[in-house]
């Protein structure tokens, strides 16, 4: 039987590439460019985009780029929702990066009390 390639093998790169990223810092992510200045430990909150600024149609993640927005999701909108600074709703983070970043950046949830995040 040849191997099969599919979801096993992803799984094995996936650590692997997590292990490279324990020893070396995730300083060469292509999606890291010095967001620690103004993101590290900050409060974030799940939200739905709202138009925070008036005349502003959509923000982009802090770190990818990817585009948030009430618009629907299709070729440019990628979310809906996202991880926004609770303290001034001016940076976005996407579902993924949040993952990604989370411990890198200690960031603390915010969110309604009692609920579940
Ligand atoms: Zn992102």
């Amino acid at each position: 039987m040849p191997p099969t390639p599919g979801l096993g093998d992803s799984r094995i790169s996936l650590r692997v590439w997590r292990r490279r990223l324990d020893t070396e810092g995730v300083a060469d992510d292509w999606r890291l460019a010095g967001q620690e200045r103004f993101l590290a430990g900050r409060p974030l909150e799940w939200a739905a985009w709202w138009e925070f600024r008036p005349g502003w149609d959509h923000d982009r993640c802090s770190f990818c780029w990817a585009e948030i927005s009430d618009q629907p999701v299709g070729e440019h909108v990628s979310y809906n929702a996202a991880w926004v600074t609770a303290d001034d709703n001016y940076h976005w983070v996407c579902p993924a990066c949040f993952e990604d970043f989370a411990d890198r950046f200690s960031w603390s949830i915010e969110g309604p009390a009692g609920s579940v995040l």
